[in-house]
């Protein structure tokens, strides 16, 4: 499984491949952009992924965003 990410602390995306027994037990996210730990899942993303551009796109930005990036 590939599980999308955002970055509380840049507020870039990112993917993390790991297994359902290493979600359920925590997956440890470092963003690949900035090192923060402080990530949460964005399920909004996961169709971003499968899409044209799923890496290197810009950040997310706008409503629903999650805490305000921008
Ligand atoms: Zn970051």
């Amino acid at each position: 499984m590939i599980y999308a990410f955002v970055c509380q602390g840049c507020g870039k995306s990112f993917d993390l491949r790991a297994t359902m027994a290493e979600r359920e037990r925590g997956i440890e996210t470092l963003c690949p952009h900035c090192g923060s730990k402080d990530t949460k899942q964005d399920f909004r993303g996961i169709g971003m992924i499968f899409g044209a551009g799923g890496r290197g796109s810009p950040p997310i930005c706008g409503p629903g965003a999650g805490g305000g990036c921008c």
